[in-house]
């Protein structure tokens, strides 16, 4: 989702232009005294279209001097975000450091936006042409505190904006789409069979093509779910050559195809590299995931020890998705499938409104600050959840966040926010 960042001096009413381009949606965060909270992001929504609201906080005359300051912030809104929005205040006009600002901003390449706020009345119209001398092009009189022509400099802005990139995962309607895999004699055959009612497993088939069902339509726990690619599932196709090649391909291609993925392991085997091959498809497909522990009537106490070991070793790579114990065979457990393909799939379409991700964030980060990297201390600026199916979040920092430190936000936005039986993407942007 596109970036817009918020720039301005103290007093231009900038706090006020934010809360009304947010429609108040979201609570602004109050800001606790003695803390700062330089930076903060909101999701916007305008004509039907969303973007990161970040505002870049007032510029107080640091060490450095006003003038210095302030374009330090000009520039780190240039870099992080996609286009800036500059508020000056028409009552009073162009000050140095407004002139000082805009000659930042005129050197970047994105999109800059100006708008003449406290415009209260036509009287003032007038006064803002002057600010074409900006050299920003033409200045969009507002009132924040009224309203005021809020909705031309919104349309301005989403035309500045680039259009937001498609969310994630195949767009689907109707059955949710599972994909059923594992190593060979796991038991994905009998699973399927025993999930459909063996004799029922034809009628059920969707054509593919008049041949070749590809897809079943399985009924669990009163939904439809659609399982895809189990045309070979069916009839135990066997291919001599390459067998392993062929198995490996249809993996994929289920799981391209799927929003969730069921991943069978036979319990009573060790985990095996085969097992975690088919974990890290699933993973880097990004698809929500559940674990199926089959042949469970075939583990003993031994067996249940060994596995609770390996997990600790093997699997903690995705400590985070739904687990279920299930026998084909026997057909134990397996209606608990469906509760944890719903989890999974909830998890894989939540979304954490911007406003709540950096509150929670900023405690957070205040507390553990990112490790320091060749002499420089990165800071992250601000977060959104850019996406879903799978979700991700983006980061924007300073500095590069070693994989560790990622994984540490990853855990802890896990804690947080749940997401359980889902992947979570945590990506980073680094101002240049
Ligand atoms: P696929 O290659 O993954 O489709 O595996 P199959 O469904 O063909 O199963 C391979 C073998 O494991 C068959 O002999 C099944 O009868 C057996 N099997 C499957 N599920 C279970 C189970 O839950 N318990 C036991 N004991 N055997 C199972």
């Amino acid at each position: 989702q596109p970036v817009l960042a918020v720039v301005g001096r103290p007093n231009v009413g900038k706090s006020t232009l934010v809360n009304r381009i947010l429609g108040r949606r979201e609570a602004v965060v109050q800001d606790v005294p003695g803390v700062t909270r330089d930076r903060v992001a909101y999701d916007a929504y305008w004509g039907g279209r969303k973007f990161t609201l970040v505002d870049t906080g007032g510029w107080e005359p640091d060490a450095t001097g006003l003038q210095a300051s302030v374009a330090a912030q000009a520039e780190l809104a240039m870099q992080t975000a996609d286009a800036v929005l500059l508020v000056i205040d028409a009552t009073v006009g162009a000050t140095a450091t407004d002139e000082a600002v805009s000659k930042v901003l005129r050197r970047s390449k994105k999109p800059v936006l100006l708008a003449a706020n406290k415009v209260d009345d036509d009287r003032l119209l007038a006064d803002t042409a002057s600010l074409w001398s900006l050299g920003l092009g033409e200045p969009h009189p507002v009132s924040a505190l009224h309203g005021r022509s809020s909705g031309d400099l919104l349309d301005a802005i989403l035309k500045a904006l680039p259009e937001s990139p498609r969310e994630g995962g195949p767009v689907t309607s109707g059955p949710r789409r599972v994909a059923l895999v594992g190593k060979p004699n796991v038991g994905k055959s009998s699973l399927l069979n025993k999930l459909s009612g063996e004799e029922r497993s034809v009628v059920d088939s969707v054509a593919g093509t008049t041949v070749d069902p590809v897809d079943s339509l399985v009924e669990l726990d009163g939904e439809t779910w659609r399982f895809v690619d189990t045309a070979g599932l069916r009839k135990r196709v066997n291919f001599a050559a390459g067998a392993e090649y062929y198995a490996s391909l249809r993996t994929k291609t289920a799981i391209d195809a799927a929003e969730v993925a069921i991943v069978l392991l036979d319990a009573a085997e060790p985990i095996s590299e085969q097992d975690l091959r088919v974990l890290t498809m699933v993973v880097e497909a990004g698809r929500a995931c559940v674990l199926a522990f089959n042949k469970w009537d075939l583990v003993d106490e031994d067996r249940r020890h060994a596995m609770v070991r390996e997990l600790e070793r093997g699997l903690v790579r995705v400590p985070w998705a739904e687990k279920v114990n299930i026998s084909a065979l026997t057909g134990r457990s397996v209606r608990k499938l469906a509760p944890a393909l719903r989890t999974a799939l909830a998890s894989w379409d939540q979304r954490v409104p911007t406003g709540q991700l950096n509150a929670w964030l900023s405690d957070l980060i205040a507390a553990t600050p990112p490790p320091v990297r060749s002499g420089k201390q990165p800071k992250v600026l601000f977060a959104t959840q850019a996406g879903i199916r799978p979700p991700t979040l983006v980061l924007f920092t300073t500095g590069f966040l070693e994989a560790g430190y990622r994984r540490f936000i990853e855990r802890k936005f896990r804690e947080r926010f749940g997401f359980a039986g889902s992947p979570v993407r945590v990506n980073v942007r680094v101002r240049e």
